[in-house]
């Protein structure tokens, strides 16, 4: 699914250029789970943020699903974010005044399906990771493990190739953020490709490859299964 080859990211700070990512090269196949490990600063968002097509390098290729990304105009960018990408955040970034059913089928809406099959579709969607009976709450009115289930069903709604998500258990406490791990187990074990950022080497665990990174370069590349 996805092929890196020798991924640069500068980033330009007042005079100077700082180097975040060195040359990464990396293949990940279908139905992957692979966790990125690696101390703050050492370019984990940085890479994942590049995955995700919500920035492009300095310098390298990367090819998602064969399609070579950094040359995609910004209209096709924004369209393979929506269909193809399903992007979870630490911090949720859900709608604060919608719905679960409407956040989850937001991303329906760019991709063009009808009022009827988006809310047909959330409503699985939001079945499926647990909220059967939250359908119709805000955000404010749901604890932090059941936005991040909300979040989550948002990245799987319009089924995307990929699955990415930064720290989706950082602000979670350790017996929710489990919870959240078992979701995650479930959709890799329903086919999906998933890949994730986390500190924490028992979330780490349950990938089944792990990827360190350091000062903006790979250290480490282990298959534990
Ligand atoms: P953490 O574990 O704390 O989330 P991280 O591995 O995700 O860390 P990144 O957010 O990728 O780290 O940041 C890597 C480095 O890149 C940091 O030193 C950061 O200051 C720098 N950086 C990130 N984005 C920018 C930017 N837009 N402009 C300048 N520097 C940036
Ligand atoms: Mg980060």
């Amino acid at each position: 699914v996805i092929e890196v080859r020798n991924i640069v990211r500068n980033f330009k700070l007042g005079q100077e250029e700082v180097k975040v990512l060195k040359g990464i090269d990396l293949d990940i196949k279908r139905g992957d789970y692979v966790a990125f490990m690696g101390p703050s600063g050492s370019g984990k968002s940085t890479f994942m943020n590049l995955l995700g097509c919500l920035d492009t390098a300095t310098s390298g290729t990367y090819r998602l699903n064969g399609t070579d990304v950094s040359s995609l105009s910004d209209d096709q960018l924004a369209d393979i974010r929506n269909t193809e990408i399903g992007f979870v955040f630490q911090t949720f970034n859900l709608l604060p005044r919608t719905t679960a059913l409407d956040n989850v089928a937001l991303p329906m809406i760019y991709a063009g399906k009808s009022k009827r099959d988006r809310m047909d579709r959330a409503s699985d969607v939001l079945t499926s990771v647990g909220l059967a009976d939250r359908m119709d709450h805000k955000p404010n009115q749901l604890s932090g493990g059941q936005r991040q289930r909300v979040a989550v069903g948002r990245a799987l709604v319009n089924n995307p190739s990929i699955i990415l998500a930064d720290e989706p258990t950082g602000n979670l406490d350790s017996k929710t953020g489990v919870e959240i791990m078992a979701l995650f187990d479930k959709i890799h074990a329903d086919g999906n490709t998933v890949i994730l950022v986390t500190h924490e080497e028992d979330i780490a665990e349950h990938a089944h490859r792990v990827i360190r990174l350091r000062d903006g370069v790979i250290e480490s590349d282990v298959r534990n299964r």
